[in-house]
């Protein structure tokens, strides 16, 4: 059954339950209360009977006076002699005659008392009075008035089919209103429900707007809410996807180049027609290229390591001077056979990171600046700025133009990649400095002016 159909039977099932008990209960009530009427009615219409009964000669007019006082007052009456015998019974009725001989017990009742003595049993359909009769003119002693309780009772027919015409007019509108109700209630759950069935299916682009300020408005904008994460997810995905398709393509490309330059340069061994020197030279590619696809490979678990474990960094309170001059230690022949200068600053900062990476950072900065400089002085600085430490790499090389300097740090992104290859670069490298500084919270900033130099920084905690 759908909610509609269920809200609609719950709303109509409690109303007409409800409209029905509070009919009964009004004709219980007005039957009750006409009873009540009709006892007070009785006692009082006795007394004036008996006053009337009472004044009547016992002549030949004594039996049609009756009945005039009986017709007239809508009563049967019923008159007793002294010894409690029935001498009159009016209007006349064969099923309803009156007892012949009136009870020694009632008959004694009636005389202790002035006024009307009222009988009302449940069970009896009649309601009774008796009143004592003190008259000189006739022999009548006691008087029964008794109506039947029906006639009392028959305003009720009237109201009774007032109150069952409402009542189904009642149940008419619950039932139009109920449906109108429970349409406007099931309304916005339908369509909360096709929204939901929507997004479960895949289909997130649809924005549900339910102009209302109840708990189901707040739901529909949940629910758009969701929908648009779920959009904003399926997209952050689709964008992984294709940088990862992307980033195996560039992995296959990497290695395919210098595993063709080995092949060729083994193959050219095997001719067997080189001389020393030429063998030397193709001896001397191949194991080039054996240790490219080598850093490659090493730069790789680095950097996926990067992505996995966030405890790859091992962090402490070090020396920055330490790595740095290490590092100009290492390249300083590289420069100078480049006929650059390396210019290293030799100040002391206590810094907090872990030393090992940090050092591979200024190993790969320094390695760029010496890879991109043909002329001039490489700078290697550490000093205190805002109370962090920079550590700052400059050359004086062929720079980087600005459309390049978005993408410097995505993996495999080269400026050109032929001269990059030629150098031996992975394309790497900035990946593995940006990845190493993300992990110390900080990252890595560059500028950068064609035919003039760059200049790498980052910043590190003081320790
Ligand atoms: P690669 O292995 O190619 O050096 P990197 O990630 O280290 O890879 O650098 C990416 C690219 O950024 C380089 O190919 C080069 O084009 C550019 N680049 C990096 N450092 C410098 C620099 N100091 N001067 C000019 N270009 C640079």
């Amino acid at each position: 059954m759908s909610i509609r159909a269920k809200l609609a039977w719950t709303f109509i099932l409690l109303l007409i339950f409800g409209i029905t008990a509070i009919s009964s209960y009004s004709i219980l009530f007005i039957r009750n209360y006409l009873l009540n009427e009709g006892e007070k009615q009785i006692i009082n219409d006795t007394q004036w009977l008996a006053i009337t009964i009472q004044n009547l000669q016992s002549n030949d007019h004594f039996e049609t006076n009756l009945n005039e006082a009986a017709r007239t007052s809508g009563y049967r009456l019923a008159i007793y002699d002294e010894h409690g015998n029935l001498f009159a019974d009016v209007p006349y009725h064969r099923e309803l005659q009156a007892v012949e001989t009136l009870d020694r017990n009632i008959s004694s009742l009636i005389q202790s008392t002035d006024s009307a003595l009222l009988f009302d049993e449940a069970d009896n359909d009649l309601l009774i009075s008796f009143v004592g009769l003190n008259s000189v003119h006739n022999p009548a002693r006691y008087m029964q008035v008794s109506i039947s309780k029906e006639k009392i009772y028959e305003p009720i027919k009237t109201i009774r089919w007032i109150i069952y015409t409402g009542m189904f007019i009642s149940i008419g509108l619950v039932l139009i209103v109920s449906i109108t109700f429970s349409r406007y209630i099931s309304k916005p759950i339908l369509q909360l429900e096709s929204a939901a069935r929507d997004i479960a299916g895949g289909n997130t682009n649809q924005s549900l707007n339910l102009d209302r300020k109840d708990e189901f408005g707040t739901l529909a904008q949940s629910l758009n809410r969701m929908a648009e994460k779920l959009r904003a997810d399926n997209l952050e995905l689709k964008r992984l996807n294709q940088k990862q398709a992307q980033f195996f393509a560039d992995i296959t490309h990497e290695i395919r180049n210098p595993l063709h330059t080995i092949a060729g340069s083994l193959e050219m061994l095997q001719l067997g027609k080189l001389d020393e020197k030429q063998q030397k030279k193709y001896l001397l590619t191949a194991e080039r290229q054996t240790h490219r696809i080598n850093r490659l490979f090493k730069d790789l678990v680095t950097l996926q390591r990067y992505d996995s474990d966030a405890q790859f960094i091992q962090k402490k309170t070090f020396d920055i001077n330490q790595p740095i001059q290490m590092i100009s230690e290492l390249y300083e022949s590289e420069a100078s056979e480049k006929g650059l200068n390396l210019e290293v600053s030799n100040a002391s900062f206590s810094v907090i990171g872990d030393p090992d990476k940090i050092e591979q950072v200024l190993e790969n900065l320094i390695s760029n600046a010496i890879k991109f400089t043909n002329i001039g002085t490489i700078t290697m600085n550490a000093f205190e700025e805002s109370g962090n430490i920079v550590v700052e790499v400059k050359d004086t090389g062929i720079g980087i133009s600005k459309e390049h300097l978005d993408r410097l740090f995505d993996r495999f992104y080269r400026t050109d990649k032929a001269r990059s290859r030629d150098k031996g670069g992975t394309g790497l490298g900035l990946s593995v400095v940006k990845s190493i500084l993300n992990a110390h919270d900080s990252d890595i900033h560059v500028e950068s002016d064609p035919g003039t130099g760059s200049r790498f920084w980052f910043y590190l905690e003081k320790g």
